[in-house]
C-alpha cells in the first residue's frame, strides 16, 4: 500500500518531536497549535526587545539652516 504521498516525516522546530507532516496540516511547519504559538511568542519577545532599544536611542535632529 502506498498511501503516504500526502504525509511527510518532519521534526517540529519548537519541541523537536518527530511528527507526520500532512499536506493539509494547519500547523505547518509545527506539530501542533501549541508549538506554533510558542514560536510566535518567541518572535514577539524578540521584537519587543529590539523596539525598546530603538526607542531609547536619540531621535534624529534636523541641523538648523543658516
Ligand atoms: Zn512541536
Amino acid at each position: 500500500m502506498a498511501m503516504e504521498e500526502n504525509t511527510v516525516r518532519a521534526h517540529c522546530p519548537v519541541c523537536k518531536a518527530p511528527f507526520l507532516w500532512r499536506s493539509d496540516s494547519p500547523w505547518r511547519p509545527f506539530c501542533s497549535e501549541r508549538c506554533r504559538l510558542i514560536d510566535l511568542g518567541a518572535w514577539l519577545d524578540e521584537g519587543y526587545r529590539i523596539a525598546e532599544e530603538t526607542e531609547s536611542s536619540a531621535p534624529f535632529l534636523h541641523p538648523e539652516e543658516q
